[in-house]
């Protein structure tokens, strides 16, 4: 079991201190803590200037109110977040969620992740994430409309495309994305297409944005796989969740020749013994907006849907939790364990808990953290910066070629990484250090700031 080294325990015990109650925070400070124990004894200068303390501060923190009206002329009031945490790297990156369960906490922890994620990428985006506590579901679309404008009213004048450069996460997808790239536009007055990324098609998007968190998290895992010579080729694979992440691992998956057998939404989770046919899925989750309940009553014969329950008593190969954090427990980790799981890659921020992780990493398993795994997501963003800063739009299969080879060399470098530094398999070592490392030299030679 790993734990804090001595030295960075008091680093440790000031974030729990002036962070106080922010569990998910903690969370993910801790485990990045766990591993750079390691690279302080080996290079002890980057525990010099406070640097660690620094990178664990975020750079700005901002909290606003959204106020908007309802369909029926009622006013309501949510609360909106952006964290930008360090730009070391560049621009301030990472989506923005709408969900009920967001708060400061879990934006700091998503935006402390992002950090570690973008600098995996090796292209030049710092670190950020923001969110409101505004719930989508059930919402009319001139709802979300008006809650998109309001929330970019204010938000506005902390973006650009060379400052904070947002995009989707859970409750934000294409059309949330459009109307606040609308509001953004007649706001400033500048059609300033690289300030906003996950954009449609018809005004400034990437193609393959929309794929590349669930194709880049089944590259990685490929390439974990064929580590050890085993193939994703008719493998049973339990994706959880049914949102844009899971979706594109599900299509992935399947194009490798995989079989999918579960996948799930809040409500619960449904099987499908003959592989999930993913275009009711889509037809599900990204036309209707239902739920996944709905599988089971119009594909009938063969399946079953369990209502709450977990996901992971489904037994696969490969697990691929791709709904939410800590959604796979230390109880699910010893289940697909017994059920014998081969991998598992992360398509979500932080699914597992500290205990399922080592518990996986205890019995052999596998494992790909999210900020490696899903790190495609956020890779092609800085693609769509790119396409947009030169006036230009790629082709999807040059836009894939580009997210595979980024995922292959994330990969690379995490393995590399974690046998340079005692620890061969250990993806969650290697990812903290080659993140913690890029952004460590880069504040570095920029002097206290
Ligand atoms: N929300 C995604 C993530 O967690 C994407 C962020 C982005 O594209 O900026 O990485």
């Amino acid at each position: 079991m790993s734990t804090v080294d001595e030295k960075l325990e008091p680093i440790l015990a000031e974030v729990l201190r002036r962070n106080a109650g922010e569990a998910e925070f903690h969370q993910a400070v801790r485990e990045v803590l766990e591993s750079l124990g390691r690279v302080i004894a080996k290079h002890p200068d980057y525990a010099d200037n406070a640097l660690i303390e620094r990178i664990c501060e975020p750079e700005r923190q901002i909290i606003f109110r959204v106020p908007w009206v309802d369909d029926k002329g009622r006013v309501q009031i949510n609360r909106g977040f952006r964290v930008q945490f360090n730009s070391a790297l560049g621009p301030y990156k990472g989506g923005v969620r709408f969900h009920p369960s967001v708060n400061l906490g879990i934006i700091k922890f998503l935006g402390f992740e992002q950090i570690f994620k973008n600098a995996l990428t090796g292209l030049p985006i710092g670190g950020g994430k923001g969110g409101s506590d505004f719930n989508p579901r059930g919402r009319s679309d001139g709802e979300i409309m008006r809650f998109c404008q309001s929330f970019m009213t204010e938000l506005h004048r902390h973006l650009g495309e060379h400052t904070d450069v947002p995009a989707g996460d859970i409750g934000v997808g294409a059309r949330e994305i459009g109307y606040m790239f609308g509001q953004y536009k007649r706001l400033t007055n500048r059609y300033e297409a690289g300030v906003l990324t996950g954009k449609g098609l018809a005004y400034g998007g990437s193609r393959a944005r929309r794929e590349a968190t669930g194709y880049g998290a089944t590259y990685f895992v490929q390439r974990m796989l064929a580590t050890k010579g085993i193939e994703l080729e008719d493998k049973r694979v339990v994706v959880s969740g049914s949102g844009n992440v899971a979706i594109y691992t599900m299509e992935k998956i399947l194009s490798f020749g995989g079989k999918v057998v579960a996948c799930s939404d809040s409500g619960g989770y449904v099987v499908d013994e003959s592989g999930i046919d993913l275009a009711l899925v889509k037809e599900i989750k990204e036309v209707r907006r239902g739920r996944i309940a709905e599988y089971v009553r119009l594909k009938g014969n063969g399946t079953r849907y369990v209502e709450q329950g977990s996901i992971w008593e489904v037994a696969c190969d490969i697990a691929m939790p791709s709904a939410t954090q800590n959604e796979l427990t230390g109880k699910d980790a010893r289940t697909l364990v017994v059920n014998g799981v081969l991998a598992v890659g992360e398509g979500a921020n932080m699914p597992s808990t500290p205990d399922a992780v080592r518990i996986f990493q205890g019995a052999g398993v596998l494992f790909a953290p999210g900020k490696a795994a899903n790190a495609g997501g956020v890779a092609t963003s800085a693609l769509e910066m790119q396409q947009n800063a030169s006036r230009d739009s790629w082709t999807f299969e040059q836009t894939e070629q580009r997210l595979a080879e980024i995922m292959g060399n994330i990969h690379d470098r995490c393995a590399e990484t974690a046998e340079e530094y005692g620890a061969s398999g250990d993806y969650v070592l290697g990812a903290n250090i080659v993140g913690f490392v890029r952004v460590a030299e880069a504040m570095r030679a920029l002097g206290v700031i």
